[in-house]
């Protein structure tokens, strides 16, 4: 079995569906397709939830309107039945139109945002299944939130692997006899059968548990890259492919920031030996990048930007030593107000820390000043380069970055430098 997944991008309008037909059928049979909502509508499906949070029907009504009509427009084109989407469209009017005040206090914004933001992937997989079966392919629509089960921790919900097995084994069975698979990246639901979220982006991380669960042996990303590069081609022209990584260089690399892998993705990977390949949708005739155990650390230098930071600076009352009991206490707050902390540093009476900018922030420091002195400066970018410092290139490559900043941090390891700046 094999698992493929095609991103936002590589499903973002009618001939980009039909791409994605062309290269499933290249691959012929016994695949699992998971694919991310289309386009940017995930962002739109947040829109929505802020309407629908402080009560703005003609708010809610206009976006809901923009969806539909955005997806018209792609089953269209694919010469589909507008109705293949009603139901869908039907159940998010009544869980947004339907729901009195008092019910919509009852539960967190996390818990909306799940509801609401999932219908992003129900829709694209119900159009993409819909599609491949008119071009006689034998596939089926699974809804991937009777197979992932997670925990109650909507928009960063952990999976139980066990369940999960489970429940993937009993899919197969009821889908005997089905060459491709299709279903939803992102979501998943809790055992009380809640629909769940695994975080922004999140798709590359279902696709790995899926990779997992079918006990693959490898993974296909379908990106609008050639593959992993040394650096984001947005911001970077002379960014080149690597045509081969580690777990531990591509681990590294997608902590640090580095858009075109989540995360997540790489652990249950790594764990169950299975390979890695980002591909680009546009190119296919380019073999794209290959993530596995086989090869040693690359050469080439890599660079990470990641935008959108917080340098927090706490320090105690009292101004006693920052001791290990501080460390524990600030880093299980961190854990239990959502906080990803990307790097620390400690003197003798602070420790500085480097967050995402997120909704929780304020929450966050909110608790801390309760035990500690707290500062903060934001709008900072945390830039990450891995290479070997022994050699010129990635010693320009760092130099460049620190010129027009103000360097607020700075940590050096043997193959690893990292820059906490601010534009001066
Ligand atoms: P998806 O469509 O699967 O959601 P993403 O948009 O999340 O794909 O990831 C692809 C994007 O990641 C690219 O368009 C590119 O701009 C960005 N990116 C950031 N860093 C890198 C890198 N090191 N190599 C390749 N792409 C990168
Ligand atoms: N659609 C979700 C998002 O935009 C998940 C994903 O694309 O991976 O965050
Ligand atoms: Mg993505």
């Amino acid at each position: 079995m094999n698992v493929y997944k095609f991103g936002g991008a590589s499903i973002a309008d009618a001939d980009k569906i039909k791409n994605v037909n062309n290269i499933i059928k290249e691959c012929g049979n016994d695949l699992i397709v998971i694919v991310s909502a289309l386009g940017k509508t995930t962002n739109k499906l947040e829109e929505l939830l802020r309407f629908f949070l402080i009560g703005d029907n003609a708010g809610m009504r206009e976006t809901i309107t923009d969806l539909y009509e955005a997806h018209n427009k792609i089953t269209t084109e694919l010469s589909l039945e507008k109705s293949i989407t009603s139901h869908l469209f039907s159940s998010l009017d009544d869980m947004v139109f339907g729901c009195s005040l008092g019910n919509r206090q009852s539960h967190d914004y996390d818990f909306w945002y799940d509801a609401i933001v999932s219908f992003g992937e129900l829709l694209s997989s119900t159009i993409v299944n819909e599609y491949l079966l008119t071009q006689n392919i034998n596939s089926a629509l699974v809804d991937v939130r009777s197979v992932l089960i997670t925990d109650n921790k909507h928009r960063d919900a952990n999976v139980n692997n066990d369940i999960s097995q489970l429940k993937f084994n009993q899919m197969l069975e009821a889908t005997a006899g089905v060459d491709v698979r299709v279903t939803q990246g992102f979501i998943a639901a809790s055992a009380d059968g809640e629909t769940t979220t695994l975080g922004r982006e999140g798709s590359d991380y279902s696709a790995a548990l899926m990779a997992v669960l079918s006990k693959s042996s490898c993974l296909t990303i379908w990106k609008d890259v050639n593959g992993v590069l040394n650096a984001d081609p947005r911001y970077y022209s002379d960014a080149t492919l690597i045509p081969q990584l580690n777990y531990h260089d591509a681990v590294e690399l997608a902590y640090s920031g580095a858009q075109v892998i989540h995360p997540k993705t790489i652990k249950p990977l790594y764990n169950n030996n299975i390979q890695l390949r980002v591909r680009s949708f546009i190119n296919r005739e380019n073999a794209g990048s290959i993530i596995n155990g086989d090869h040693s650390s690359i050469d080439i230098p890599i660079i990470v930007v990641k935008h959108n930071q917080i340098l927090l600076t706490i320090t105690p009352n009292n101004f006693s030593f920052v001791l290990e009991d501080s460390f524990e206490k600030i880093f299980a707050l961190a854990n239990s107000h959502r906080q990803k902390v990307n790097m620390v540093q400690n003197s003798a009476v602070s420790i500085s820390m480097v967050i995402d900018n997120s909704r929780y922030f304020d929450e966050f420091i909110n608790t801390l000043r309760q035990y500690y002195k707290v500062a903060y400066n934001d709008k900072m970018e945390l830039v990450t380069v891995r290479g070997d410092f022994k050699t010129d290139k990635a010693n320009t490559m760092i130099g460049r970055e620190r010129i027009g900043y103000k360097i607020y941090l700075s940590q050096h390891t043997r193959r690893l430098v990292r820059l906490l700046r601010r534009k001066i």
